[in-house]
């Protein structure tokens, strides 16, 4: 098998699963106990808020945990909005964000907030300018993301977090595709809530962080217990929470050796196809990237075909979101990037990650040609 999918989930690192496993049936107490067994748990959680907290360039009371990177985008968007709705109830988000952000405001407009959608260029990109100019008297939330699950453009969110300062409107960015793979650091970006999630880089899966800079009130999402400072109801999830705290920081430390690796295979595969694949485009930005994305259109085909036909090969790769495989819809993100309806239907996204190899690459783009020769032959428009 040859997993090119790694934007979607990634697996857990073998080093996160050891330090994540005597959590589940030795140091098994409640983290809200206070006999000695829940205190072991509660030191666990701690120790990890610790480290998120380092990673990120944050204090340790300014980190929340949460079920993922959906509910840490949906608790920053809705926990700001009814927190400020008598300041105003005008939110600011891009065309190109994650279903989180983009159902999550949907929603906010059925409850009569109002929400401005900004338009990317050509790479997918934000323009600090167009947010400057979009922010009204009763704007209370900018939610851009940082880099692009799909095409991988990186966002200019200290840009943009320095308008919305300079303002006085809170800066909401989904990071879960940067944590890992670009610096982020909070202060120096200068964002107000952050939200990332455990399983996109070799963390454990069902856990995630929402950053909420102190003195930014947020009406609490989940009413329960007093976990997580009272704002967030529920029994820590200890052993992913361990594995979140260890994840992240391995991740850091590893950024760059990481970044080395999946950059080559990235740019050997992104020279393959471009040299040896005919009507063929990468989308997304050529420099201002995530390291290891690579998204391409094909023309004269659908890519639920390539997809099937490297499935079969058992090499896994993903058209438009996996979100929204399974609906015929083209991407979002490339329709708002400008691209036909017919190319977008024809995209296809490989996102490498630290078990790959050259012998993987290679293998893939030899199956690509192969796919896509077959599959144009049979096309009526292919003009050969
Ligand atoms: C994966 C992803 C999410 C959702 O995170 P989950 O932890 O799977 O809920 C949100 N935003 C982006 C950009 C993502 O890539």
């Amino acid at each position: 098998m040859i997993y090119l999918d790694h934007a979607a989930t990634t697996y857990t690192d073998e080093a996160v699963l050891k330090e994540m496993l005597p959590y589940y049936s030795e140091v098994y107490g409640n983290a809200s106990s206070l006999h000695a067994e829940g205190r072991k748990a509660t030191a666990a959680v701690d120790q990890s808020r610790e480290r998120v907290a380092r990673a990120l360039g944050c204090k340790k009371n300014e980190v929340y945990f949460t079920s993922g990177g959906t509910e840490s985008d949906n608790w920053a968007i809705r926990g700001v909005a009814y927190a400020k709705k008598e300041k105003g109830k005008h939110i600011i988000t891009s065309k190109i964000e994650h279903h989180a952000v983009l159902h999550t405001v949907e929603q906010l407009e059925k409850e009569g907030f109002s929400v401005t959608y900004l338009d990317v260029d050509e790479y997918g990109t934000v323009s600090p300018e167009s947010v400057a100019a979009a922010i009204r008297p009763d704007t209370v939330l900018v939610t851009v993301m940082a880099a692009n699950n799909e095409v991988g453009t990186l966002q200019p969110i200290k840009e943009i977090a320095q308008i919305c300062k300079e303002r006085g409107v809170l800066m909401h960015t989904d990071a879960v595709q940067a944590i890992g793979a670009v610096p982020i650091n909070v202060q120096e970006l200068g964002v107000d809530l952050l939200s990332l999630s455990g399983h996109k880089f070799y963390g454990p899966k069902g856990i995630g962080v929402l950053y909420v800079r102190s003195g930014v009130r947020l009406q609490r999402f989940m009413l329960g217990g007093a976990q997580e400072r009272s704002m967030r109801g529920g029994t820590s999830n200890t052993p992913g929470i361990v594995g979140l705290g260890f994840a992240i920081e391995k991740a850091v430390n590893e950024m760059e050796e990481n970044n080395a690796h999946v950059t080559a295979l990235r740019d050997r595969f992104i020279a393959a196809v471009t040299e040896r694949i005919p009507y063929c485009r990468l989308n997304g930005h050529p420099q201002s990237r995530l390291p290891n994305n690579a998204n391409f259109s094909f023309q004269y085909v659908e890519g639920e075909s390539i997809l099937l036909s490297l499935d079969f090969e058992d090499i896994c790769v993903s058209s438009g979101s996996a979100c929204t495989s399974g609906s015929l819809e083209p991407s979002h993100v490339l329709l708002a990037m400008g691209m036909p309806e017919e190319l977008a239907h024809g995209s296809i996204r490989f996102t490498f990650g630290k078990r790959n190899t050259v012998a993987d690459v290679d293998k893939t783009v030899d199956v690509l040609q192969n796919a896509l020769q077959r599959l144009r032959a049979m096309s009526p428009l292919f003009p050969g």
